[in-house]
């Protein structure tokens, strides 16, 4: 029976989570709810010099806003628990021990300053140093040392690490489920620390150790893992968990828009556009990053956007909900190459998601936005009169400048419309068509733009001419909806009162 499918996302709290983390997250999510399996949040705390206040709150919210959720994980315990890492301290030693007690990992007690001194040494000779087979047989190790001496240092307390000893002229394989077979020589893999003197493990060793406690079937996780891996198949190995090993999936990178490199930290607000899914203040430095939700994208937008950026469903579908993505998603589907971050095309996806939103959702958005402004329309008109525009936006803020003007007359004309459309006898022509839309009883906006119509006939006027400044007057630009759709919720009182301040305010 093959076993449940259980996969991890497991963020370091090391700042707010980018969206290319988000996107490893919903393509775990995905994998586990199509094939019914487990989805686990673990934090990945254990480099305390890299720790950020508040970063494991941004991730559980960010994921949250999302909708994508957990069987198990920090936030709501599980069978595993605990589930971060710092609380699994005392889990990690005896592993790293029986590494050491096999040989396949050693104490070493050079100083950082000694191995500082010995890159340094290296990149003058345009060389790289690491600690591996060349290099390990020169250094203060336990491989160096005799059992004796390496004991006296640890009963003299000096710092140590412990590293795993990568053995010589192997090649190390694996297959990637998105890379396909990697093949690496151990000669070129250095022998990582996997243990510290601060009795807390490395990224490498609590990971695999926890994947393994945690019966992890499938490692779904970012490009840039994929240098780590065979050391983490050699550490399966070693541990002789060969056949619980995880199978690897590692995802494209994210790229900046011109495709020229990862999409960094620092790009999207230099860029113009959020990379983050939630606004982020950095604790120490008080810096704003701009978020996803603050710049007003819908979660179920910002899911499909990232959806697609790697994967694809195999047909031309773009719009695609949660439940259509559970549905059609496979590793199989996801390419090889960088997904290229495309702005223009995520406004696109939010203004699909604004104008599929039912208009009273959109109403008790925006309602707060008008709220500001000291205009309290009740939800139904607001809804009605979204309905009628909700097509030129992409966003819900954009709807304040294409809704206020039914709740607040003109306080200016645009110059530009005034310019080109405004007449001498436009003033006395408006007048006439407030008294012909007056007297429309009861009102009908057909019937009220059929007489404005005959009246512009039978004066000899140009159609676009007048209509564009009665707009004028109306909505103080040349936009909005139908012109009669204006007048019709704006009631013909209002109408007459606009057109009158404007021809008051209006001089050319
Ligand atoms: N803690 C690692 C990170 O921050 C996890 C990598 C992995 O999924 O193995 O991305």
């Amino acid at each position: 029976m093959e076993s449940k499918v259980r996969v991890r996302f497991a963020p370091s709290p090391t700042g707010p989570l980018h969206i290319g983390g988000v996107r490893t997250a919903l393509y775990n999510y995905l994998f586990a709810r199509k094939l019914g399996g487990d989805f686990l949040l673990r934090i990945e705390d254990t480099d305390q010099t890299r720790f950020v206040e508040g970063a494991e709150q941004y991730i559980i919210e960010s994921l949250n806003w999302l909708g994508i959720t957990f069987d198990e994980g920090v936030h709501v315990g599980g069978k595993h628990a605990p589930y971060r890492q710092s609380e699994r301290k005392h889990l990690y030693r005896q592993y790293a021990d029986m590494l050491i007690a096999s040989g396949d990992a050693y104490y070493a007690f050079d100083s950082s300053e000694k191995l500082d001194e010995l890159r340094k040494e290296a990149e003058v000779a345009k060389k790289n140093f690491q600690y591996d087979s060349l290099t390990r047989n020169n250094l203060v190790n336990s491989l160096t040392l005799s059992a004796d001496e390496t004991q006296a240092k640890l009963d003299a307390g000096e710092p140590y690490v412990i590293r795993f000893k990568i053995p010589e002229n192997i090649d190390v394989e694996l297959d990637d489920l998105i890379r396909g077979h990697v093949c690496v020589h151990s000669t070129s893999l250095d022998d990582k620390v996997l243990y510290k003197s601060d009795c807390m493990p490395t990224y490498h060793l609590a990971n695999v150790v926890d994947d393994y406690l945690m019966e992890i079937t499938h490692v779904i996780r970012g490009e840039e893992w994929l240098p780590s891996a065979p050391l983490h198949v050699l550490l399966y190995e070693k541990f002789g968990w060969k056949n619980q090993m995880p199978q690897f999936a590692h995802l494209p990178l994210l790229l900046k828009p011109d495709g020229n490199g990862k999409l960094s930290k620092r790009d999207g607000d230099r860029l113009g556009f959020p990379v983050f899914p939630l606004q982020w203040k950095d604790p120490k430095t008080n810096e704003i990053s701009s978020g996803y939700r603050e710049s007003g994208y819908f979660p179920d937008a910002v899911v499909n956007i990232l959806a697609l950026l790697g994967w694809n469903p195999g047909n031309n579908q773009e719009l695609l909900s949660m439940d259509d993505l559970i549905n059609l998603f496979s590793l199989d589907k996801i390419s090889k190459a960088g997904a290229k971050f495309d702005l223009e095309k995520s406004k696109w996806f939010n203004h699909q998601y604004l104008i599929n939103r039912a208009d009273q959702d959109l109403a008790v958005q925006l309602l707060p936005l008008l709220e500001a402004q000291d205009i309290h329309p009740s939800i139904d008109k607001l809804a009605k009169i979204i309905g009628l525009v909700k097509e030129r936006v992409q966003f819900v803020k954009e709807l304040v400048p294409q809704t206020i003007y039914f709740f607040k007359a003109p306080e200016s004309y645009n110059d530009q419309v005034i310019k080109k459309r405004w007449k001498e006898d436009t003033p006395m022509h408006l007048t006439q068509i407030a008294t012909i839309i007056s007297s429309v009883q009861p009102f009908d906006k057909n019937s009220a733009h059929d007489k404005v119509a005959e009246y512009i006939q039978s004066a000899g006027l140009n159609m676009g001419q007048i209509m564009n400044c009665l707009r004028l007057s109306l909505v103080g630009d040349a936009m909005g909806p139908d012109l009669f759709e204006i007048v019709e919720l704006l009631g013909t009182d209002e109408v007459s009162s606009r057109i009158n301040t404007s021809i008051e305010k209006i001089s050319i």
